[in-house]
């Protein structure tokens, strides 16, 4: 209900951003004024301090024309110090002190509006009486009321030399030698009434890098000592007495800038978790062995591919059992005690095969590429597996096969994996019996049958790069139709989303490892649709994980909710866009417009 809430409602502000930065405090007015009462209102539950300033005032006033009578008394006669009697008559006059008072109460203003108003038409009066001897009296009463005055505001000067913690000082206008004055380890920020772009206030808060809105017009008349506020110098808003939600949002902002402020070095060393906790494991992409070292030094966990193609490629020979172990051996060492998924060959299409063969393939990405062609060449695929399979013996390691289209396909790559094992352990030669054995989700008809596979594999490893391609039907090399290659498609993002679901459902691990997932915007699509490991790229790990820091899952999952209500691909990556610039200003510099 409105009548039992005191709390004053919010008001927001609109400024000129003057000095960038959010701060959250409370309202310290500074623009009381002798000879120039604004007229500012106060919240009901600020009547009682009012009515206290006010008494102190008039025995601050008191004490001292006492002081001055006894003097006067002395010095000028009994007569002339009788003026002062006077003086101490009426401020120990109730009823002039009850009018001030209910004007307090009633009209909900400041103690020197009150006191202001309340002298000032009972000046008039005596000096529209006609009498000669009551407009002498008119002098008594101006003087009086800049006796109060002057209390009042002096306490007000005080504490505005003392500020409490967390000031924002309110001002219709600040001189340069106010705006400087101030304590800065007290106050957080400016919010002014006039005053533009380039005007003192703004020059020295900006030096003093302390957040400050001007020309706010109508601001100080609403602001009382000790409101809560929000000065937003980035956008030129000012909000007196925010909501718990504006509050809240505000709150988050300033989170995110805090962290955002950690350099990408320093980032490196931090825990990769969201704002609501939630613990997003960012993996590194490797194509050699040494490239581990890289990736912890990015602060990555661990790797979530290892592309061994990469042997082939550099060498040009066909590697041995040995080349690969050897290999693989140096990435467990060097991964000290950490996971590192080792990838089965993705040979063929634009890698290697091609130039051996005799004829060329009409459409190399359709044809006999990576696990096809690994099921084609048994003894090839057969002297990786035992070296994968020998690697496990020394450390964590996981495998995964690419490229996997059909169930029978996986089948006949496991049962060639157990070959492989049946034969090891003949040999008595050492790995992990149960090493886990994964598979890229990289074609549609994989994708669509996922929970079918769910039942087959230990886990799921999303490859964006192949599933975008083979599912837009759009060669990933080619430039003529590289404007057709969307990973924001909405097919795209649906066999995502089905993938993860499957996942779920049978409890198997999933990861994306293709380029988008070190994209800062699908990165935040990716953690909505529900994944909670990325495989990326070292070189992208820090900002990537800073970025999920400053992020809320909540947040992530509300964007995936948008984006597949949405039906085109540039629809989505402008809602991608908006939102993360929105969420998360600070990554792409500067903050998204309102
Ligand atoms: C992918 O297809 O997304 C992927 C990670 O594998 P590659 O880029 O090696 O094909
Ligand atoms: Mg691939």
């Amino acid at each position: 209900g409105q009548e039992a809430s005191d709390a004053p409602p919010m008001q927001v502000f609109k400024g000129l951003p003057v000095s960038p930065g959010i701060v959250i405090g409370t309202v310290l007015v500074a623009d009381e004024e002798v000879h120039h009462v604004t007229r500012r209102s106060i919240p009901p539950a600020a009547v009682p301090e009012q009515l206290r300033r006010l008494d102190e005032a008039i025995a601050t006033s008191v004490a001292e024309i006492k002081r001055v009578f006894e003097r006067a008394q002395k010095e000028m006669g009994e007569e002339t110090a009788g003026i002062f009697r006077f003086h101490i008559g009426m401020l120990q006059d109730p009823n002039l002190v009850r009018q001030i008072k209910s004007m307090i109460e009633k009209d909900l203003v400041t103690a020197e509006y009150a006191t202001d108003q309340t002298l000032a038409s009972l000046a008039d009066r005596f000096r529209h009486a006609g009498d000669s001897v009551f407009a002498t009296k008119v002098n008594d009463i101006d003087d009086l009321a800049h006796r109060l005055l002057t209390h009042l505001s002096g306490n007000q000067r005080r504490k505005l030399a003392h500020p409490d913690e967390n000031t924002v000082i309110v001002a219709r206008d600040l001189t340069p030698s106010q705006t400087a004055g101030f304590d800065r380890s007290k106050v957080l920020g400016f919010a002014t009434d006039l005053g533009g772009m380039t005007s003192h206030t703004a020059i020295i808060a900006k030096a003093l890098e302390i957040p400050a809105v001007v020309g706010c017009q109508t601001l100080l008349r609403n602001a009382y000592d000790g409101m809560p506020i929000i000065v937003d110098g980035d956008k030129g808003t000012v909000v007196l007495n925010p909501d718990e939600a504006t509050l809240a949002e505000y709150r988050r902002f300033i989170e995110q800038r805090r962290l955002y402020r950690v350099s990408l070095e320093d980032v490196t060393k931090l825990p990769c978790i969201t704002l609501d906790g939630v613990h997003i494991h960012v993996l590194g992409n490797i194509e050699l062995p040494d490239e581990v070292t890289k990736v912890y030094r990015a602060g990555g966990e661990g790797i979530g591919l290892y592309r061994t193609e990469y042997l082939y490629l550099t060498t040009n020979v066909e590697p041995t059992e040995a080349d690969h172990f050897k290999a693989y051996k140096r990435c467990v060492e060097l991964a000290e005690g950490k996971k590192v998924v080792i990838r089965t060959v993705d040979l063929g299409a634009d890698k290697y095969t091609q130039s051996r063969e005799e004829t060329p393939e009409r459409n190399p990405f359709l044809g006999n590429r990576s696990i096809r062609y690994c099921l084609r060449s048994v003894p090839m695929f057969k002297r990786q597996l035992r070296a994968i399979l020998r690697a496990s013996a020394l450390g964590p390691v996981a495998m995964m096969f690419p490229l996997i289209t059909s169930i029978g396909e996986l089948r006949q790559a496991k049962f060639i994996l157990n070959d492989v094992m049946e034969d090891l352990d003949e040999e008595g030669l050492k790995f992990n019996p149960d090493i886990d054995v994964g598979m890229m989700m990289e074609v549609p008809s994989a994708a669509i049958q996922a929970e079918s596979f769910a039942r087959e594999v230990d886990f799921f490893s999303i490859g964006t790069n192949d599933l975008v391609q083979y599912t837009l039907a759009v060669d990933r090399i080619n430039e003529r139709v590289a404007h057709l290659y969307r990973p924001t498609h909405p097919a795209v993002i649906k066999l995502i989303r089905d993938v993860v679901r499957a996942a779920r459902r049978h409890d198997t691990p999933v990861s994306c490892c293709g380029e988008a997932a070190g994209d800062l915007e699908y990165a935040m699509l990716l953690i909505g649709l529900g994944l909670r490991t990325l495989s990326v790229t070292s070189s992208v790990i820090p900002q990537l994980k800073r970025f999920i820091r400053s992020v809320t899952v909540q947040q992530c999952e509300r964007v995936a909710r948008q984006a597949l209500t949405l039906d085109s691909d540039v629809q989505i990556s402008t809602l991608l866009r908006d939102r993360a610039r929105k969420i998360v200003p600070e990554a792409f510099d500067g903050r998204a417009a309102e």
